[in-house]
């Protein structure tokens, strides 16, 4: 595998049949970690459809991690009644870091990125304007562009404990 993408599904805080096929592993509200239908290893190759398809233009080689949450979320100042919460996103950082270590992998920018920063990578995919993850609902402070640093911070911290 050569990287992460993070997420949020737009959801509520249990996943959807839908999430479970499209990301490789889910954080639930109350930080659980709950496996997809697809193994990581399922996007090695994405030709034949049985992968997880949760990154448009980027989706070989890379593993999915969402968050159960965010449903109803427009913008900072309207997020909807499901933001999402610092135990599931705590959880997914740490299920991060180890999965970094399963694939060998390192907590840099070139292992573990947002959709939001995949679509900016990639203007001409359809991952260009995600705004997952934009906001950090009880970080409100952070803008748009200083998530992912942010988030690899704690995925880092994890990963060196
Ligand atoms: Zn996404």
């Amino acid at each position: 595998m050569k990287r992460i993408i993070l997420h949020w599904s737009g959801g509520k805080y249990t996943p959807s049949s839908v999430d479970i096929e499209h990301y490789h592993f889910l954080s639930d509200g109350n930080g659980q970690i709950i496996k997809g239908k697809y193994n990581p290893e399922d996007n090695l190759n994405c030709q034949d459809g049985k992968y997880a398809a949760h990154c448009g233009g980027y989706n070989t080689g890379s593993i999915g991690i969402a968050l159960c949450a965010m449903y109803g979320y427009k913008s900072p100042t309207s997020q909807g009644n499901y933001p999402f919460l610092r135990v599931q996103a705590e959880a997914m950082f740490a299920y991060c870091a180890t999965l970094l270590k399963k694939y060998q992998l390192t907590p840099t920018k070139q292992c573990v990125m947002t959709h939001y920063e995949v679509g900016k990578m990639l203007p001409n995919s359809t991952s260009a304007g995600k705004i997952d993850i934009t906001f950090i609902p009880y970080e409100p402070k952070l803008n748009k562009d200083e998530v992912g640093d942010y988030i690899r911070n704690k995925v880092r911290w994890y990963y060196e404990r």
